[in-house]
C-alpha cells in the first residue's frame, strides 16, 4: 500500500484511522477524530493529569477541550478523498 503525505494527515494519532470528524488544535495545529481526543482528554482529567499531545515528536503538553476547532477544511478534504475512492473500486 502506498500512503502519501497527503493520506498520512487523514490518520488520527490516537485511532490510527482515518478521521471522520476531524478536530484541530489551535496551540501545536495538530489534528485528532474529535471522540478519540476528548475521550483521552477527560480521562486524564479525571486522574488529574494533563492531557499531552498524542502526535508523535510534538511537544506540547497540556491539550485542552477549549483549544479544539472543527477542521472543515481537513474533513471536506477527506471526504472527497473517500468518494474518490469508492468511484475508483466500482
Ligand atoms: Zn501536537
Amino acid at each position: 500500500m502506498i500512503v502519501t503525505q497527503s493520506q498520512t494527515n487523514f490518520i488520527c494519532p490516537i485511532t490510527q484511522l482515518e478521521m471522520k470528524k476531524p478536530v484541530k488544535n489551535k496551540v501545536c495545529g495538530h489534528t485528532y477524530e474529535e471522540e478519540a481526543i476528548v475521550r483521552m482528554i477527560e480521562s486524564k482529567h479525571r486522574r488529574r493529569k494533563k492531557a499531552c499531545c498524542p502526535k508523535i515528536g510534538c511537544s506540547h503538553t497540556d491539550v485542552k477541550m477549549s483549544d479544539l476547532v472543527q477542521d472543515e477544511a481537513l474533513r471536506r478534504a477527506i471526504e472527497s478523498h473517500n468518494k474518490k475512492r469508492n468511484r475508483h473500486s466500482e
